[in-house]
């Protein structure tokens, strides 16, 4: 079980802080009478990053009052969204849907200089939402920039947050997804190369990709840290220890969510017979649960934990009532709030 525990006590939802349900005990020993059992990973869910950008809206919304806009998804997650735009939050895929002088919150996933130059242009006021952890790669860019370096980013094409990382400096920039792309970079001293990436990716995809690269390139750099962040990371490696013994994981996240895409690879990879993606309990096809055993259950970083439970009641009410926490890390990471809304600490409400 690559070092995890199981729970056998009862799950303390730490967003809702309060007991939801009762564990299980270690299913080997005791299998449930019907064989029916669910795996819920730990880590899950919400990660500091997510927590914070969240809590920043709500905050803003409570101090500046409604409408706040918000440049792109404040975090990758249908029912966060939703939530937030029924208490007042507009969405704009672009700063100039901004109305002059408004006040626009920029997203986890972190913008490029050219947004905030253009917010400025607009006379916006912002507050930046962006993860530290995205904050860190940027700078990262900006110190093999100013070193002369080309840059070989690992990542998403398309997805915000590279578009963001990118653009610290588009001209040392190259952006390497898929395998093909490895071929077509071209690098102006082979001794003057690094490697970041995004922070969501596949742990092993990613050094899959390095090790092409180094093939072409070998005094190819690493990057000072891990870009991947802890959050990633963790949950990967939680659902990778209870993969193998589920018929059928689901990871409860939305589709544009890379981190939670990467968990049901990840799961497969890692020997689930299935694995499936869905916002909702009530996305569930029954087909999937025919003949399934064991259940694994998990949660991208940007998904409250309100519907994992959801998603456990509906299994419980199909015969999946025994769940066993499978543990393998303990996040304790918090961020402060961004400067402006420092003076007020709360907890996400979206729940
Ligand atoms: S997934 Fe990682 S980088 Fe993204 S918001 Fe969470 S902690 Fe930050």
């Amino acid at each position: 079980m690559l070092g995890a525990c199981r729970s056998s006590h009862k799950i303390v939802d730490s967003k809702r802080g309060e007991v939801s349900r009762t564990l299980g005990p270690m299913s080997a020993s005791s299998p449930a009478p019907n064989g029916k059992r669910v795996l819920l990973a730990n880590p899950r869910g919400y990660c500091a990053g997510v927590d914070r950008a969240v809590v920043t809206v709500e905050k803003a919304l409570e101090k500046y009052g409604a409408p706040v806009y918000v440049r792109k998804e404040i975090v990758h997650n249908k029912h966060v969204v939703d939530t937030l735009r029924e208490r007042g939050v507009i969405f704009v895929d672009e700063t100039s849907e901004v109305p002059e002088g408004a006040l626009v919150v920029f997203s986890a996933h972190g913008v490029s200089p050219a947004v905030h130059e253009e917010a400025a242009q607009r006379n916006l006021q912002t507050i930046d939402a962006t993860c530290p952890l995205v904050t860190k790669v940027h700078k990262e860019v900006n110190r093999f920039a100013r070193d002369d370096y080309d840059i070989l980013l690992i990542g998403h094409e398309g997805h915000e947050e590279v578009e963001g990382t990118a653009g610290e400096a588009p001209d040392r920039v190259q952006l390497v997804d898929t395998p093909d792309d490895v071929d077509k970079v071209t690098v102006r001293d082979p001794s003057k190369v690094v490697w970041l990436s995004q922070t969501t990716l596949s742990v092993d995809e990613t050094m899959e990709r390095v090790g092409q690269l180094k093939e072409r390139f070998p005094e190819l750099a690493d990057p000072p840290s891990d870009d991947i962040c802890y959050a990633t990371s963790n949950r990967q490696f939680a659902v990778k220890a209870m993969a193998a013994e589920c018929d059928l994981v689901l990871v409860v996240g939305s589709e544009n969510s890379s981190n939670s895409k990467r968990l049901v690879e990840v799961a497969l990879q890692a020997g689930a017979k299935d694995a499936h993606l869905i916002d909702y309990a009530s996305e569930v096809d029954e087909e999937w649960l025919r003949d399934v055993e064991t259940v694994g259950v998990t949660s991208g970083a940007s998904v409250p934990d309100v519907l994992v439970f959801e998603l456990l009641d509906y299994l419980a009410e199909r015969g999946w009532e025994d769940v066993q926490e499978v543990t393998t890390a303990n996040e304790k990471i918090t961020f402060a709030l961004p400067r402006e809304l420092r003076d007020e600490k709360i907890r996400s409400g979206v729940r």
